[in-house]
């Protein structure tokens, strides 16, 4: 590869905060609230023009893992807000759907009550550490140019360890054996069908099996075979239907070329797709594609290394720990990692009813002053096919902000603050 090499430029400061988060998807947004309800300036950086991440931008609208203890409180004050608003539909097995526009319109809300400093537009591109190896502040790009923010406290929450890998934390990407991610998939959003006449091809109204094998008949038609056989078709209220039936191999989430061709592909299928369904009998003839997401959706990119790595044995034993962040009762998903799997879910292990993932795994292991919240926890590759749900996207973002605040205020360092004192917060 051929390199440039530029002059180095003088970057404004934009603006100083105790905490600042990178990335304003489920675990951004709840981290940046808790730690502006916690007392501390936050501001909260996300490269899209909405706050949501999977959730909105990419028209993910169905919560996994969402109830029992150990959630913390913000989740369940978003969904019922939501209610309040028409905007939560609770599907046949119990699973909560949301209206995504109605979500965007929320997280914005909920940020500017607590006093958050919301910037859209913006990617974090870059990072400035002091000699003690914390990050002083963290460099963006948008269409102001680059600007520099100053902060006490990071939490990377970019899903895909942005900011943990540019400050030189050590991470892991893929399986142990041969790095290979689970697929990405692009989703969409339909409309133009009615519940009754096609719940036997709906998620969460049969066996997931089984409503998928059905759904994957009916697409599979003159010669074509969609590239996801377990894929489905979710109702999320209102007459608005979330379609994921793709998957795109074999491609990383943190390379842009990977990113442009997954995301062509997958729309293309998604619009032959469509076109299959229109041919597939009354109940499907009115379907009309309304959207598909901004972002394809990324399963899994870095797992920045933290004080503790969640991992399969703790998954499959529940291991429970003194200093619990999250509790976490979802089974260990895989997507298969290439198509020859028949395009399945790969067979996984079984995970035990709950098991914790600790404080300490939000804490990276080689800057002070960094956590991390969501996808990018530190974990192994079958412990993040867990955790990586929005359920648990949203609890480790409460804590992280929740953590990053006390520590703030108290002039410590995350590891520094006594488990007593965040115990007490999420009360
Ligand atoms: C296809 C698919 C289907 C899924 N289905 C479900 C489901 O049914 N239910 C469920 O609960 N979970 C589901 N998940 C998992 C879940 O959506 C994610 O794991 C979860 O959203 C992770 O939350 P996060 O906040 O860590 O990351 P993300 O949702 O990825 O949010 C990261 C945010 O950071 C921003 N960002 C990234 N890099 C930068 C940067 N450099 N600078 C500034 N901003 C940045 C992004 O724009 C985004 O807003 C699914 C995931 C995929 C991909």
């Amino acid at each position: 590869m051929e390199y440039i090499t530029l002059p180095s430029p003088r970057i404004p400061v934009a603006a100083a905060a105790q905490v600042i988060v990178a990335g304003g998807g489920p675990a951004g947004v709840c981290a940046a609230i808790a730690a502006a309800r916690n007392g501390a300036k936050t501001i909260l950086l996300e490269k899209s023009g909405c706050l949501g991440g999977t959730w909105t931008s990419g028209s993910m609208g169905w919560i996994i893992d969402a109830d029992g203890d150990g959630k913390g409180k913000l989740l369940k004050e978003i969904m019922q807000k939501l209610k309040a608003r028409n905007a939560l539909h609770i599907a046949g097995d119990g699973a909560p759907a949301f209206n995504i526009e109605a979500m965007k319109t929320l997280l914005e809300e909920l940020c500017q009550e607590a006093g958050v400093q919301i910037r859209l537009y913006t990617q974090l591109s870059d990072v400035v550490k002091d000699d003690s190896n914390r990050i002083s502040a963290i460099i963006t790009d948008s269409k102001s140019g680059k600007e520099a923010w100053q902060g006490e406290l990071f939490i990377d929450c970019t899903g895909d360890g942005d900011l943990g890998a540019l400050a030189g934390n050590p991470f892991e990407i893929g399986h142990p054996e041969d790095q290979r991610t689970q697929p990405m998939t692009l989703l969409a959003l339909l409309t133009g069908l009615e519940t009754e006449k096609i719940r036997p091809c709906l998620a969460g109204e049969d066996t997931w099996s089984a409503s998928a094998d059905r759904f994957s008949t009916l697409l599979t038609h003159d010669g074509y075979r969609p590239s996801y056989r377990g894929l489905a078709l979710f109702p999320l209220g209102n007459g608005i239907f979330m379609l994921m039936a793709n998957h795109q191999y074999e491609r990383s989430g943190i390379n842009a070329d990977d990113l442009t061709s997954a995301t062509i592909a997958a729309r293309q299928e998604i619009a032959h797709q469509i076109e299959i369904l229109r041919t597939r009998g009354p109940e499907w003839e009115n379907v009309q594609l309304i959207s598909t997401g901004a972002q394809i959706g990324v399963r899994e990119a870095r797992r920045l290394l933290g004080r503790y790595k969640v991992t399969l044995d703790d998954v499959v034993n529940g291991r429970c720990h003194p200093d619990p962040a999250c509790r976490v009762r979802f089974i260990i998903d895989i997507h298969a990692l290439s198509p020859d799997k028949d395009n399945k879910v790969e067979k996984s292990p079984e995970a035990a009813e709950f098991y914790e993932i600790p404080l300490r795994a939000l804490m990276a292991q080689a800057i002070p002053n960094l956590l991390m919240a969501g996808r990018c926890i530190s974990g192994d590759f079958y412990a993040h096919a867990s955790y990586r749900v929005t359920g648990n996207a949203t609890a480790t973002g409460e804590a992280a902000g929740t953590l990053a605040a006390i520590a703030a205020r108290t002039e410590k360092l995350p590891q520094q603050v006594p488990y007593k004192a965040f115990a007490e917060a999420m009360k």
